[in-house]
């Protein structure tokens, strides 16, 4: 079993850019500093698939095989409403990757959470507009269930590794719902009022349709969300993307530590989860992955 990890905007980097992905910076006192590594044995292949070229990182981490890729490529070149989701999933499994974790900067919605913070993402909802959202664009036919869009036992590992590492000043909160947006603008003050009245707890550009290829794909995933700013009109102060990359740098030894810990915490057996994903495997291995067409 390979657990990927899928990272999002200023996220790379706390891993070091590009083939320097096995910097891992993390001093005795928890501050970035000393050179280590997050993936042991790491190293980078390109990888064609049908949606496109996926350039990703293999390595270890505590003997269990982890597979980082770049949501946004190594150079942070594609904007959300690019990203080649469907390539960056179908290239998960392709390297044997059951189960995983993504990492997406947010803005709050809920007052509650502040800029730091973590949030391991329970719902869903999607106001994007034009991605490629499923592999199955014909025959067979095929409707996965989302009622409960992230896996159980993978929130459950992030969760678990929190309490097991220093949060420093940052809290993690366990539940939130996740609105996805288009982008790559931020949204409009009343976006934001329209989006609090319906539940939201945070905004992202990100979380769809990956959750959903993840499902499709029949990959365990959950979601790590890191708090870098109040959303639109909640602050006063306009959105700044050097804000956003700021913020995710400030977490980013807290971010490496909690997903080596959440690792490590990853069930072992493939199927052994109550998640619908891994009814899924076998459709989209048999018509998806390994289909000549
Ligand atoms: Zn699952």
């Amino acid at each position: 079993m390979v657990v990927g990890i899928i990272t999002g905007t200023g996220v790379m980097s706390v891993f070091g850019d590009s083939v320097n992905v096995a910097g891992y910076a993390r001093s005795s006192d928890g501050a970035d500093g000393d050179e280590g590594h997050f993936l042991e044995c790491a190293r980078e292949r390109v990888l064609e698939t049908p949606f496109g070229v996926v350039r990703l990182f293999e390595g270890l981490i505590g003997g269990r095989g982890v597979v980082v890729v770049p949501r946004h490529g190594p150079g942070h070149n594609v904007p959300p409403h690019r990203v080649p989701y469907r390539a960056l999933v179908w290239v998960l499994r392709k390297v044997g990757v059951t189960r995983a974790f993504g990492v997406s900067a947010v803005g709050a919605v809920n007052g509650a959470m502040k800029p730091g913070d973590l949030v391991v993402a329970d719902q869903l909802v999607d106001f994007t507009k034009c991605r490629g959202y499923t592999f199955y664009e014909g025959s067979p036919v095929v409707h996965v269930d989302m009622t409960y869009p992230y896996c159980p036992q993978m929130r459950s590992a992030l969760i678990e590794a929190a309490s097991g590492i220093s949060l420093r000043d940052r809290r993690i909160y366990v539940r939130g719902s996740y609105f996805a947006t288009e982008g790559p603008r931020y949204e409009t003050r009343d976006e934001i009022r329209v989006f609090r009245l319906l539940g939201a707890d945070m905004v992202g550009m990100t979380g769809s349709p990956e959750a959903v290829l993840c499902r499709e794909a029949g990959i365990c995933y959950s979601l790590l969300a890191v708090v870098t700013n109040p959303a639109a009109g909640l602050s006063g102060a306009l959105l700044d993307h050097k804000d956003v990359t700021r913020r995710v740098h400030g977490a980013s030894s807290v971010i490496k530590e909690l997903l080596r810990e959440a690792v490590s915490r990853v069930p072992a057996g493939d199927d052994s989860c109550v998640c619908p994903a891994p009814l899924y495997r076998r459709t989209f291995d048999e018509y998806i992955l390994n289909s000549e067409c």
